[in-house]
């Protein structure tokens, strides 16, 4: 069987589904994507696309649409809550090149466009309520329809009911982190990096959106009251200016300039076990949900949407395909999750003594090195998925 005659339906408009559907498209499948929303749109926040990510929108001929709205990174700063710089990571440094900043609704169009330009159909008010794997496996909606297809791709995101269906239900926990997000003005003078405050039990992550025009803000707290894994519950912009007050002057001035902020609760899920069976595959957070202190969530469903893609187009039954995807892709996926949940305790010492000792560490480190302070990255930003055509 060709991709040509492969009918898939694609549950989710996210970042993967949209990816995945052009990928899909453009190698002759038939392919229509089921959104629940009613309209494709998303929340307001900031995105980074590393070199990995990057390397997936070029290969499916979306990097120009992509740097023209997005901003390139220069350096990640890594500095103490009192505005001391630790230590400046320079991405020039990286193996492989082009690390970007963009809003999430940017990156969204862009693939919306090319996954409609490719051919493929969304279809928005289709809430896919139920997955049934077999021989042709089907989706029930919502409004009551029932669809089948030779290949049934869950993009559905952190509450995925694809993942479900394959590997029953699996209670996530609380990780004691809550996240606050932000995009608030700037005045274009800043330069193009990211900054870290590094506070004990709290960071904030801040960087540049839209040509400098607008600035993302991140700030992540330890702390035991429980909060709902949402990324649309909003919350008082006093109660993050008051968690921060302790934080430099640079720092008060951003907050100052909220007027809009969402708080989520930070939960672990572990990695699928199952990622296919029954003609139904999983991607992105649907597959391996990830805390954000690697800004790679994104990355990695760009990263699915290409392999799968291209082992779909390759030799075998269905499911050998789709074995080989999944091959391809399952340790990478936990692997990155891995340094996910055990990055934020770096940022978040509180023992003055250790504190002074980490940050001396990584001052002398970023001095004495600097391209290695960048390269310890390597594994995650200079691998391109695009790069292996699958022995074909
Ligand atoms: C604040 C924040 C900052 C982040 N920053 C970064 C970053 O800097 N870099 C990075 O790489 N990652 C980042 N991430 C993570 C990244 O956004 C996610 O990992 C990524 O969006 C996952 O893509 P996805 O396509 O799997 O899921 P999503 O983008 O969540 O898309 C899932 C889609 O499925 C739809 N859907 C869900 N259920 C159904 C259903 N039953 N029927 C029909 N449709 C359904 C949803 O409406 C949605 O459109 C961040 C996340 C957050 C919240």
């Amino acid at each position: 069987m060709s991709l040509l005659d492969t009918k898939i339906l694609v549950i989710g408009a996210g970042i993967g589904g949209l990816t995945v559907a052009r990928a899909l498209a453009l190698r002759g499948a038939d392919v229509t994507v089921l959104e629940q929303a009613p309209e494709i749109s998303e929340v307001g926040a900031g995105l980074q696309v590393s070199p990995n990510g990057f390397a997936v929108l070029r290969a499916l001929g979306l990097d120009a649409a992509l740097t023209e709205r997005a901003v390139e990174a220069q350096a990640v700063c890594l500095r103490d809550y009192g505005g001391a710089r630790v230590v400046r990571i320079d991405l020039s440094h990286l193996e492989m090149r082009g690390y970007y900043f963009l809003h999430r609704a940017d990156l969204i169009d862009i693939l919306a466009d090319g996954a409609r330009a490719a051919g493929a159909k969304l279809r928005l008010l289709q809430k896919v309520v139920s997955v049934t794997p077999g021989d042709r496996p089907r989706v029930d909606l919502a409004n009551g329809a029932a669809l089948s297809a030779d290949l049934v791709i869950g993009a559905d995101g952190l509450k995925s009911t694809a993942r479900e269906a394959l590997n029953g239900v699996i209670a996530p926990f609380f990780t004691r982190q809550i996240a606050w997000r932000a995009v608030v003005p700037e005045d274009e003078t800043q330069p193009f990096e990211a900054q870290v405050f590094m506070g004990p039990h709290r960071h904030l992550v801040s960087y540049p959106l839209r040509g400098g025009r607008q600035r993302n803000i991140v700030a992540v707290q330890e702390r035991a009251a429980w909060a709902a894994e949402s990324w649309s519950q909003e919350d008082d912009p006093m109660a993050l200016r008051a968690a921060f007050g302790d934080f430099c002057p640079e720092v008060q001035d951003i907050l100052s300039r909220i007027d809009k902020v969402h708080l989520w609760g930070l939960f672990r899920h572990p990695v699928a076990t199952a990622w296919h069976g029954g003609g139904v595959a999983l991607m992105g957070d649907a597959a391996h949900p990830t805390l954000p202190f690697m800004a790679q969530g994104a990355c990695m469903a760009l990263e699915d949407a290409w392999v799968l893609a291209d082992e779909l187009d390759g030799p075998g039954a269905m499911d050998a395909r789709l074995a080989r995807y999944q091959g391809r892709r399952r340790d990478r996926t936990q692997r990155i999750v891995t340094a996910a949940n055990g990055n934020a305790w770096k940022y978040h010492l509180s023992f003055g003594p250790l504190r002074w000792a980490a940050h001396t560490a990584m001052r002398f480190g970023g001095a004495i090195a600097p391209d290695r302070m960048a390269r310890q990255f390597d594994w995650i930003y200079g691998h391109d998925v695009t790069a292996r055509p699958n022995g074909r």
